[in-house]
Formats: C-alpha cells, structure tokens, sequence
C-alpha cells in the first residue's frame, strides 16, 4: 500500500520532551538527521522541518504543533498534507491531541503520517491508530539504538562521545574533548620518537615511564597502550567509528604528517623481514641415528605487544631414509649452540700465549732468514757462473779451440753441479716457506681460541666460518653431540696435551 506521495506536502515533525535531560537536545537533532534520510530515501517532499523540545504529555503545551494542526485545519481542497515523524508517540501523548490528529485523518485533512517503520492512512482503522497512540506513553525505543543514534549525530558535528585518550580531558560542562596540559607533550613525543627517533615501542615506554608518564590510576604505561596511541588518528583531528571517519572539534595535538610518517614506520616496521637465514650449522650437523644432514627451518614468531617479528632456527633430521624417529623432534639453534660451545672449550687458549709464542718464533725465522738470503744469493750467483762456463766452453768448441770430447766432458761436469745447485736453491726456497706457515698456524690458532673462548658470542656468520674452519662433520643425537671430525690443523691441536704449545702444533 504505497502512497503516492509526489502531490503530498510532509512536515517533519521532531519532539523531545524537555524532562529527558542532558541526550535531549542531541536526540532530537539525530532524529530529524534520521527522518531527512528517511524522506530522501522515500521521495517525500518537506515543506517544513518542526523542532520542538516540549512534554506532549499535555495538551496544548506545544506552539509548533498547535500552528502544524491549525494549517491542516485550513487545509484547501488542492492541497495535500502528510506529517513525518518518529514514533506516533512523537505527536501524541494525550488523548486530546491523539484524538484531534485522528479526526484530521478521518477527515482527509491529513493524507498521511509516515513513521520510521509505518504508515498511517485515513483509510486505516482508526481503532489501530487509537491503541498506537495509546501505547505512546511507553518508550518504544530500545536505549541503545537511542545512544547510537546520539553518537552518530555528536561525531557528525565535530564532537568525540566517548572517553577522552591519553592527552585530553573530557570537559564535563561543555561536553567537549579538551587539550590535557599535564599529558599532550608526552603524545607528542611518543610520536616523535617512534616517527622521527626510529625508536622502538619498548624504548618508548621505557623513557616515558623515566619522564613521569603514568596512567590516570597512576600506573605505568605499557607497549600496547603506546602501540594504540601511535594508531590514532584523533591526535591529528581525525576520528573514527564503525569504520567511518569524522572531522574532530578538538584540538589536534601533532601534524597530518607525523601520523602519517608513524603509520609508514609502523608498516616498515610489521612487514616479515626477508632476510636470508643464517643456519650456521647447516651442512655440518648429521644424524648419528640415520647419518642423514639436519636441515635448518625458522619458526616466525609475533610478539603481541610490541609487534616485533623474531625468528627462531631450528634443525631436525631430515629423514632421507624413511627410517628414522629423530626427524620428529626439532633441535632448537640455541641448543646447538651450547653443545657446540661445550665442545669447542678444548680450544680455550690463552690468546697472550699464543701471540708471545709467535713472535719468539718469528724473531729466530728473521735471525735465520738473513742467512738464508746470503745462501740463497750464492747459490744464484752460482747458476748464474755455471751458465756462463757452459757458454764459453760452447763458443770455444765452435771456434774450434777445443775439440768435442773435452767439450762433453765439461759439459757433463758443469751439468751436474747445475742440477745440484738447483736443488739447493729449491730446499732454500721450502725453507722460506716456513714463514708463511708460521702465520698460518698463528691464524689457525687464533680461530681456534675464537672457538674455545666466545663461539658464543659471535655473530652468525663468524659461527659459521668458524664451524667450517674446524669441523668435518658433527653427529646429533638426543641433543647432544654423539661424535665429531675435527680438521687439519685442528685435529693436531686436539691431541696436543699443552695448551698453547705453538711449537708443537707449527711442527
Ligand atoms: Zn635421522
């Protein structure tokens, strides 16, 4: 039964009585809000909008309705009358003034009242409309629709209707959100140190908390607390709800810029690292159980609070055979890293040791080595003579001033002092080897001191320098090492009962 409403001139009647208080002047501002909707929605053309905060508990208490009814009394034949309104309650809560739209109705004076939910025609049953009205006298609205109504209406004009967030007050006079002194800077640098500082949430709570920021109980305020604000946009005068946003009254406390540049960092900060993962013992750790290589695997772990992404590394079999059960149980890094550390003590040189040893033995190699250049030389220099005695004993045999077997005779002789003298010259040339391994024991021991004393400590790369600098292979089982290879120079040091025994180890 859809009237037609084109010809239909509506008055868009609102009323709040004025005992309902303080959410009166609110509500009947979001109910008209409500009713234009409804009329755009419906085509209904208003001629006038009727605001009026009076009780309709009695009759003739209402100006503007009284003017509404005395239009429609003295309505012509060519117009057409309808009233918009809330509820039915919202015209009538006596049975005088129910009665007198009734009549108007009944009449055709009034063509139509369009509620919410409902339409009341002067077809109608009038019985329908007498009990309707009746009924006003109960409140038909649930409050929550009621309070939702007001936030809407408070939000689209500017105002917050909740409480106030870390920096403001609520002003309980005005109803308003207003600047808190004692708070704002504290917003302000918690912005600035995340936006600006690259500082972590920790860090933050750490230093505000070291500047006297505490919450309204007088408590110390936390990462999530922080993590919330930095997501607000109300500090820069935007405000949200169910999705929508408002244009705030108050004043903003940080620039559109910085709580952009915060989401942005905020962004960074959340996106899963794509970092390449350093298993370090990848390659070098096999199950003692299947013989098969442990494979490294990382475990992503969301710290709630602060948002912060961490990685863990973990090593399992990889079961390559289908035969094993250790593949089940996964070997935390952290782990390895304590076995490993627990094996590699057998290194905890004395680095003091180690450099004294050297330098001693580098001292007699430099004392050595001026001999061995003289020899070295002379043995040169007596090539070089060698060469120049083949060379004279050849032109003298061209020139005919010795004959062929004198000159293969000499020849022989001098040949062989050349290949002994070569000879020599190799052994003096193996000698100054030495030296170069000299400083490639002082590097393997120190690589080995790096082990025994902070593997630790070191970094995860260096771990895995050092892991393969020192082991072949290394054997899991129940997390712990069952057996292990150690490598050439490494295995000798092993052996070696006297820590720091350069001498030894360099032979
Ligand atoms: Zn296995």
């Amino acid at each position: 039964m859809i009237q037609e409403h084109s010809k239909i001139k509506y008055f868009l009647y609102c009323r709040k009585s004025t005992e309902d208080k303080e959410r009166q002047v609110l509500s009947l501002d979001s109910e008209t809000n409500e009713m234009k909707r409804l009329a755009d929605n419906l085509g209904l053309d208003i001629v006038k909008v009727i605001t009026e905060s009076k009780s309709a508990k009695k009759p003739d208490n209402r100006p503007q309705f009284n003017e509404m009814v005395d239009v429609l009394k003295s309505k012509k034949d060519h117009d057409n009358y309808g009233i918009l309104c809330w509820k039915i309650d919202r015209l009538s809560r006596n049975p005088i003034d129910s009665a007198t739209i009734q009549w108007l109705l009944q009449i055709g004076k009034l063509q139509v009242i369009q509620t919410m939910d409902k339409q009341y025609l002067p077809s109608d049953n009038v019985l329908m409309f007498s009990v309707e009205s009746g009924m006003a006298n109960q409140y038909i609205l649930d409050l929550s629709k009621n309070v939702k109504r007001g936030n809407n209406t408070k939000l689209e004009m500017g105002g917050w209707p909740g409480k106030a967030p870390l920096g403001y007050l609520n002003d309980i006079a005005t109803k308003s959100i207003i600047v808190d002194k004692n708070t704002k800077h504290y917003v302000q640098k918690v912005f600035d140190l995340y936006a600006n500082q690259n500082k972590g949430l920790r860090e933050i709570e750490k230093t505000l908390f070291e500047d006297g920021l505490r919450t309204r109980a007088g408590r110390k305020v936390y990462v999530s607390t922080y993590h919330r604000t930095l997501m607000k946009p109300f500090y820069c005068g935007i405000m949200v709800r169910g999705g929508k946003s408002y244009l705030g009254k108050h004043e903003p406390l940080i620039t559109k810029e910085l709580y952009d540049k915060a989401q942005r960092v905020m962004a960074d900060r959340n996106k899963p690292k794509r970092r390449t993962h350093y298993f370090a013992f990848r390659g070098i750790m096999k199950c003692n159980i299947c013989g098969c290589v442990l494979t490294g695997e990382t475990v992503t772990k969301k710290i709630k609070t602060t948002g912060e992404i961490k990685t863990y590394n973990y090593y399992r079999c990889t079961n390559g055979k289908q035969n094993c059960e250790a593949h089940k149980k996964y070997l935390s890094e952290n782990k390895v890293v304590e076995v490993t550390t627990e094996l590699f003590k057998m290194f905890s040189f004395d680095e003091d040791d180690i450099e004294l040893a050297y330098r001693a033995k580098k001292e007699k190699y430099k004392n050595d080595e001026n001999y061995h250049l003289i020899k070295r030389d002379n043995i040169i220099l007596q090539i070089s003579k060698n060469k120049q005695k083949q060379n004279k004993l050849l032109d003298s045999y061209l020139a005919e001033l010795i004959s062929q077997v004198v000159y293969e005779s000499k020849t022989q002789e001098l040949k062989k002092d050349e290949l002994i003298l070569e000879n020599q010259l190799r052994n003096v040339k193996k000698d100054d080897n030495g030296f170069a391994t000299l400083e490639l024991v002082k590097n393997s021991l120190k690589t080995a001191c790096l082990a025994g004393n902070s593997f630790k400590e070191l970094k995860e790369t260096e771990k895995e320098k050092v892991l393969n600098k020192l082991l072949w292979n290394c054997k899991i089982e129940s997390q712990e090492i069952a057996s292990f290879t150690l490598k050439s120079p490494y295995s000798l040091m092993q052996k070696s009962p006297k820590k720091g025994d350069f001498h030894g180890w360099s032979g």
